[in-house]
Order: C-alpha cells, then structure tokens, then sequence
C-alpha cells in the first residue's frame, strides 16, 4: 500500500512568522502519520522555523527548490546540505514555474536530483505539460521525456524513495476544477513508464502526485483514483482551515 501524501506548495507567499504560525496552528490536528502523510514547502527562509515548530509532529518540512551544486562560489543560491540540516526533508524539483519562468532544463534538474540523493533528500520530481502537448496524440509522451532525462543514472535502489509529481499546465495556478480522468491518465501513464524503465515492483511502490487546482470539495474524488497517491497544492494550501480540510480528506 502506498501512503498518502499531502504537500502545500506556499510559493512565494507567508513570511516566517506567517510559515511558523501556520504550522503552530495545524500540527495538532494532522492525521496519523502512519496513514497519511502531510508535508509543507515553504520559501527557504523560513523552513527551519517550520521545522522547530513542528517539533514530533511528523510534518515534512519541504523546500520548493536548491541548487545542483554541493558548496562553492554560487552568490544567492541554496544548498541541499544545508537544506539537510536546517530540518528539511524533502525537495521539490523541476516544478513548472521552475521551469517555464526560470528556464530550468531537465539536465539542470537531473544534475539537482544527484545532488538530493547524495545529500539525503528525498526529490519530488515534477513533471509538467500543456494541453497542446497532450493533446498531440493522447499520450503523455512530453511529460515521459522529461522523466526519461532527469532520471537517467538513478539506479534502481535511489529510485524506490523519489516522488514524482504530474502537473498538467493547464490545471496549475488556474482555481479550474481539475478533470480527474485526465489527472489519473497522466499519473498510471508515469507509473507504466517506471516499471518500464524500472521493474513492476518498483512501479507499484513509487509515490505519484497529481498537481493542478485541487481544494477541499475535489480532493476526495481526486485522491480516490488509483495511480494518484497525494497531491501538490498550492492556493488553496494557504489557509489553515482549508489545508485542515484537505489533510483530513478521508
Ligand atoms: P495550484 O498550484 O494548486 O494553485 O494550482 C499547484 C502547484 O503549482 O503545485
């Protein structure tokens, strides 16, 4: 069975006080670690306050980006390392405004997910595509490539603990109710391609988000399809009673 999992994805919102305030606010009222998981990532600044305020709760405490390179002369950049010892647990990787506003490539992606393995993150690999792009042929085979390339040279013990996010572009950032049909085909066509690339054991194991507008009133129907095992939330994540909501969806 795979476990749930829960993420907000704050973006470029909350301050620290903001972030450790929220985090007060809902970490008596998560659900059973050992049945769901419940994750936030915050803006960097602010993730060790997250962390000590989550203080057993079993929060994950997420960062929404690093950079690929261990240590150096990066000016501005953030470290994985660091990251790791600031109480983080988890990195987002390759997320869709990552992408299309910063120009990250897949190779600069893959290069983040060496780093995340050799540090002890685990990555959530996000995975995006338009409408146009799918609607091509039917088959997610933009979102595939992607995938293709940043995991190339996981082998197959990194792979079994990294988290893939499918997040069509048409769905994100947009308050559209996302259509689950298509949601659940992004996420079953990503898993066939791990037991592909992979092996069936693996494929069954791996954890798949799907991301793209999901609020309290669709994250029932969304979480109840079977290759979607959690959710990356971003709007709809902000609001304490909101988030309680939908962290206790079941
Ligand atoms: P949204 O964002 O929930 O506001 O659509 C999702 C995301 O960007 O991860």
């Amino acid at each position: 069975m795979r476990k749930p999992f829960i993420v907000a994805n704050w973006k470029m919102h909350k301050t620290v006080q903001e972030s450790a305030d929220f985090v007060k606010a809902i970490k008596d009222h998560l659900p059973d670690p050992e049945k769901v998981e419940v994750g936030i990532a915050g803006q960097a600044f602010a993730l060790y306050s997250m962390h000590e305020a989550a203080a057993k709760s079993g929060l994950r405490i997420i960062a929404q980006n690093a950079a690929p390179q261990l240590s150096g002369p990066f000016t501005g950049e953030i470290s994985m390392r660091g990251l790791s010892q600031a109480g983080v647990s988890h990195v987002m990787l390759g997320h869709i405004e990552r992408r299309r506003l910063f120009n990250e490539t897949n190779e600069a992606v893959h290069q983040k997910v060496e780093t995340a393995i050799m540090t002890g993150l685990t990555p959530i690999i996000c995975t995006d595509e338009t409408m146009v792009q799918r609607e091509m042929n039917g088959e997610i085979h933009y979102v595939l490539k992607q995938l293709q390339s940043v995991l190339h040279g996981v082998s197959l013990d990194q792979i079994r603990d990294i988290i893939i996010s499918y997040e069509p572009s048409w769905a994100v950032g947009v308050g559209q109710r996302a259509n689950t049909a298509l949601a659940e085909e992004g996420c079953r066509q990503i898993r066939r391609m791990i037991a592909d690339i992979y092996t069936y054991e693996i494929a069954d194991k791996i954890r798949i988000l799907y991301g793209g507008s999901v609020n309290p009133k669709n994250i029932q129907e969304i979480m109840a399809k079977p290759d979607i095992d959690g959710v990356l939330i971003g709007r709809a994540s902000l609001d304490v009673d909101n988030f309680l909501a939908m962290v206790n969806y079941q």
